[in-house]
């Protein structure tokens, strides 16, 4: 990691980390609390001295200069940024994600859950604008729903079609403008959202992860598996162009959640 920049100084205004927010999103509500609507924006007035700090942030890098702006303990950010470490594995926090720095791990796509949105803004504290924060398993590429609320992540704007993307200041709005918070999604049964149920179990810690095989495997390669091993069993072992199928959100969830229960003992 490249040394911290030496005339960074804390900012006056900051906001309190979330709950596996990620750096790249605490960077974002620090852009909001500020009257930014944008983190490049935001961090080019500021001059921080960073030639590429949004796009340094969002590959996990350079949290040692956010943890110095916003006082925030380093350790804190590191337990929710997917972060390469110095033998190449891809973790978050004490996880691992991948023994890669694999970027089909990570979904590019600004996915976010619009319940846990309105939650945000409904239950926390603070400043209205700064309440909505990122989740770092919305950026899981193995991860298509949100087990707390029982639906799909949005993945595409109800309003322009496109894609969120993963580094507005806040990931309540589309860069349409359009507000995503409490916008409808697909629910899924129960039974579908037991493999995300178990993904982002295993980033809570604390041994709440209770499956002999999965255990054993970093985050990506747990849920491929799971894919493969629930294609097999509703499709038969010789279906192969299974990649195919995971273009759909909800069969991914299906077909994922039969291969966690199938390859349980
Ligand atoms: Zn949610
Ligand atoms: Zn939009």
């Amino acid at each position: 990691m490249k040394r911290p920049s030496p005339h960074l100084q804390p900012l006056p205004l900051r906001v309190r980390p979330a709950q596996f927010e990620p750096a790249y999103g605490l960077l974002g509500r620090l852009a909001v609390r500020h009257g930014y609507s944008t983190s490049r924006a935001f961090v080019a007035e500021m001059s921080f001295g960073i030639a590429d700090f949004v796009h340094d942030l969002e590959c996990g890098r350079r949290v040692t200069e956010l943890a110095l702006l916003t006082k925030v303990a380093e350790t804190a950010l590191v337990t929710a940024t997917m972060i390469t470490d110095r033998k190449g594995v891809l973790r978050i926090g004490s996880e691992r994600v991948s023994i890669t720095a694999n970027h089909l791990a990570i979904s590019g796509a600004g996915r976010v859950c619009p319940h846990c949105l309105w939650a945000d803004l409904e239950t926390r504290d603070g400043p209205i604008a700064c309440r909505p924060h990122r989740r770092v398993w919305w950026d899981l590429a193995g991860v298509v729903s949100c087990p707390c609320h029982g639906v799909l992540l949005l993945h595409v704007c109800p309003n322009c079609g496109n894609c969120p993307s993963r580094l507005p200041a806040s990931p309540r709005y589309c860069k349409c403008g359009h507000d995503l918070a409490g916008s409808t999604t697909p629910s899924l049964d129960d039974a579908d959202l037991t493999a995300d149920r178990y993904l982002i179990g295993r980033l809570k810690g604390g041994g709440t992860s209770t499956h002999p095989l999965f255990d054993r495997m970093p985050l990506h390669d747990a849920a491929r598996a799971m894919l493969q091993i629930g294609q097999a069993v509703m499709f038969g072992a010789r279906e192969i162009r299974f990649n195919r199928r995971f273009n759909q959100p909800a069969l991914q969830a299906k077909i994922a959640s039969i291969g966690f229960r199938e390859a349980q003992p």
